[in-house]
């Protein structure tokens, strides 16, 4: 796209941090040629512009102040406010929780096509935590508005949560970027290859493997006369050989195994 390509940790739970993990993530895009622009971002130095943003949601009566507990919350009828909405609640103890009145039923995905979201959509959600932590939800928003960001291409797990974030985005007033959600690549267990899952941590000295494994994942056939090259030349053949029609066409049949 020509545009620029920010790097930004969101470490915005610290109990769930591991330390060091930010410097593996940069060793590993370092090692396979992938080199950001600008200075990382680290979402912990954004919580004033967190605040700043509740606050005016506050102010223009988008939130209320919630006590129920998580079993509560996921008890409650889908699409409905639990009762604290009714009650001038204290902030003490509580969490700050958005009343999505005017929630995003779909998207039109550049790899998906047009995606309708479940009753899910229509649910309040959580800004602010009970013990004081951003949600992701409105930590990404404002993070992304802040930094000018036009284009996400992330995984198909956070598609739910992307009508969330552009039910904010249309209260901001902000033009939402373009979204490709990624069919997740899974192991031979069906799981996604994630940390959580125990997925072994890909191996940077057989960076030209992953990316080429990565790149067939992707719908682009590596050609052998690449079998040797560094790097940067098969980013670069990457770079102009690859579209998101890829994805689209192939998308859906996506249960290649990615050997780290
Ligand atoms: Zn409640």
């Amino acid at each position: 796209m020509n545009g620029k390509w920010l790097l930004r940790i969101e470490d915005i739970d610290p109990p769930r941090e591991q330390a060091g993990a930010d410097e593996l993530i940069k060793d590993a895009l370092i090692a396979h040629g992938l080199l950001w622009d600008e200075d990382v971002i680290y979402q912990h130095n954004s919580h004033e512009r967190y605040e700043q943003a509740l606050t005016w949601l506050r102010a223009n009566g988008h939130c209320y102040f919630c006590q129920c507990t998580r079993k509560q919350r996921l008890a409650n009828p889908k699409g409905q406010s639990c009762a604290c909405a009714q009650l001038a609640l204290n902030p003490q103890g509580c969490a700050t929780v958005l009343r999505n009145t005017d929630a995003v039923h779909e998207i039109d995905d550049l790899a998906l096509g047009r995606v309708s979201f479940d009753e899910q959509c229509k649910d309040d959600f959580i800004l602010r935590r009970k013990d004081g932590l951003y949600a992701y939800q409105l930590a990404v928003v404002i993070d992304d508005i802040d930094s000018g960001v036009t284009e996400v291409v992330r995984g198909a797990d956070i598609l739910p949560a992307t009508a969330y974030q552009l039910a904010l985005y249309n209260l901001f007033k902000q033009p939402a970027p373009v979204y490709v959600h990624l069919p997740l690549v899974m192991g031979d267990n069906g799981q996604k290859l994630s940390k959580q899952n125990h997925a072994p941590a890909l191996n940077n000295e057989h960076a030209t493997d992953n990316l080429c494994a990565a790149l067939e994942t992707l719908g682009l056939r590596v050609p052998s006369y690449l079998n040797n090259a560094l790097v940067p030349d098969i980013l670069d053949f990457a770079v102009h050989n690859w579209s998101v029609a890829l994805i689209a066409d192939n998308g859906h049949a996506f249960d290649n195994r990615i050997d780290a």
